[in-house]
């Protein structure tokens, strides 16, 4: 029987009045999991008026106190993170092992937060003049609205969320329309933890319809959204002319760039990894390889038969490597850049290439990992996000070229070099276009204690994660103390 979840508002569950139900199924199954309200812009007021109301008591609430909280909800977030993963794997799909890594990292950052509730360092700087005291601290900003994607269901919200937090802001949490179980179970582990009512509010429905309350609300001071590059631009602009504070996360089309003088065996499971885990749905999804000419064939043979034993399946059977996409949109999605890469872009297919059908992968949204080469870096199949099993290769001769062809698309959050030589690695890694570059490791890996972010497209400045996080969800008060009894000025004295 499928549940009907509900908002989460000023410390009640709520369903609004005379909401349509939206359906919420297993893209491995088809299943029916729950059904949810397309919650109305009045809803989302509603949780931004619980949000604004709460503040001034969380703001007071001692910072090491709000982390006891967040340690809390980590220590209960660990308990259940079995049953918490295998709901995440039934609702959008990922394999078990992954979905206890997306668990795994909302337990992380967690503890992470709850530790800066202990530090959240200002500075003490000296003045230019004698008795006087200048130091810096940390305020929040006030109510914020975070909006989240479907890949890390409960990652994504997580990192968000407790940076907010921590810092004393309270949140409007709006997850996406294929993920609200993960959304409402990670709210209601905040709950238990003991987040005062109001402090987070959930609000469940369709990003069209919420998003301009969420982002142009005279309450909301700031906005953090996780997803595509064209819904960033939008808040953006919608955000800008109010002065609000964005932060966006956006698209990649990262690269693993492979030199000839590469371990061979470690790149290989690096970029199978890499393009395939999460069925290619990461931001830092590999979809670009480039590769030497060198080893190009040697790559080519070795990653189609790799790609062709990959086992297609529902993401709990222990068997599965790859599980379905999220949804119907996405599969037609990625199987149209396939057709665009065969037809228009004329790049070679090697393996995949076709949506799965056979037996009960005919029930979910299945596609085989699909591999490419001899695409040039003009190709669509090169340049535009797929979010799918899809990987290109791209043939370069020397190290430079391939550089260039690396920082040659709009987009630049991850990459990776493969090579033993620490003079080339530290050439690439000085020079890739990116926000987080790895040598000998692919595109994925990233942790809560570093900055998680790109550059071009894929962000507009800032960074989620580790000690950046608080840059953006807090506001710095630079605090000056005059001593001496008499009127000093700075600059003229
Ligand atoms: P994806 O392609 O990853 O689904 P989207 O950008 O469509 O990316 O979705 C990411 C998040 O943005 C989801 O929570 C979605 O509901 C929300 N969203 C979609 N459209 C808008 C909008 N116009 N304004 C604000 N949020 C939106």
């Amino acid at each position: 029987m499928s549940e009907t979840l509900k908002n989460f508002i000023g410390g009640q569950w709520v369903l609004p009045k005379k909401a349509r139900l939206l359906e919420d199924r297993n893209p491995a199954t088809g299943q029916l999991l729950a059904r949810f309200p397309a919650s109305a812009p009045i809803d989302a007021q509603t949780a931004i008026a619980a949000a604004k109301s709460a503040f001034p008591a969380w703001r007071a609430t001692p910072a090491p106190k709000r982390g006891e909280i967040l340690r809390k909800a980590s220590q209960i977030l660990e308990k259940r993170k079995e049953d918490l993963a295998q709901s995440l794997t039934r609702e959008m799909g990922k394999v078990l092992v992954e979905a206890r890594g997306d668990v795994q990292e909302a337990v992380d950052i967690g503890y992470y937060m709850a530790a800066e509730g202990r530090r959240q360092f200002g500075q003490t700087v000296p003045s230019e003049l004698a008795h006087k005291f200048m130091m810096t601290v940390r305020e929040p900003l006030g109510v914020v609205s975070l909006i989240t994607p479907w890949n890390f269901p409960i990652a994504i919200p997580s990192w968000k969320m407790t940076a907010a937090l921590i810092l004393g802001n309270t949140v409007v949490l709006k997850p996406a329309e294929d993920t609200p179980i993960c959304a409402a179970r990670y709210v209601e582990v905040l709950e238990e933890a003991g987040i005062p009512p109001g402090v987070v509010n959930l609000i469940l429905g369709q990003g069209a319809t919420l998003g301009k309350t969420l982002v142009t609300h005279p309450d909301v001071s700031a906005i953090s959204f996780t997803g595509s590059t064209a819904t960033g631009k939008l808040i953006n602009s919608q955000a800008a002319p109010l002065l609000k504070r964005v932060t966006l996360e956006m698209g990649g089309k990262n690269a693993i760039l492979v030199m000839e003088d590469a371990d061979l065996d470690l790149a290989l499971d690096g970029i199978v990894w890499s393009a395939f885990g999460t069925s290619g749905q990461r931001c830092t999804a590999a979809s670009r390889l480039i590769v030497h000419k060198k080893i190009l064939a040697e790559v080519e043979r070795r990653l189609v038969a790799r790609a062709q034993k990959l086992r297609l399946g529902n993401g709990l059977d222990a068997k599965t490597d790859v599980g379905p996409v999220v949804n119907g949109q996405q599969l037609v999605r990625i199987h149209r850049y396939v057709q665009i890469g065969l037809k228009k872009d004329k790049a070679r297919l090697l393996c995949g290439g076709s949506i799965a059908r056979s037996g009960k992968l005919a029930q979910g949204f299945f596609y085989q990992p699909t591999v490419f080469t001899n695409v040039a870096p003009s190709m669509a199949i090169a340049q535009e996000e797929i979010f799918g099993p899809v990987v290109a290769i791209l043939p370069v001769g020397s190290l430079e070229e391939a550089v260039e062809v690396a920082n040659g698309t709009r987009y630049g959050l991850s990459s990776s070099i493969y090579t033993r030589d620490v003079n080339r690695a530290f050439y690439a890694l000085r020079r890739l276009e990116a926000g987080l570059v790895y040598v000998n490791a692919g595109t994925i890996g990233a942790e809560v204690s570093t900055p998680f972010g790109g550059v071009k497209e894929t962000g507009n400045g800032h960074r989620e994660a580790g000690q950046a996080a608080l840059d953006f969800f807090g506001e710095w008060k630079s605090i000056f103390i005059d001593y001496s009894g008499r009127l000093q000025r700075a600059q003229i004295d």
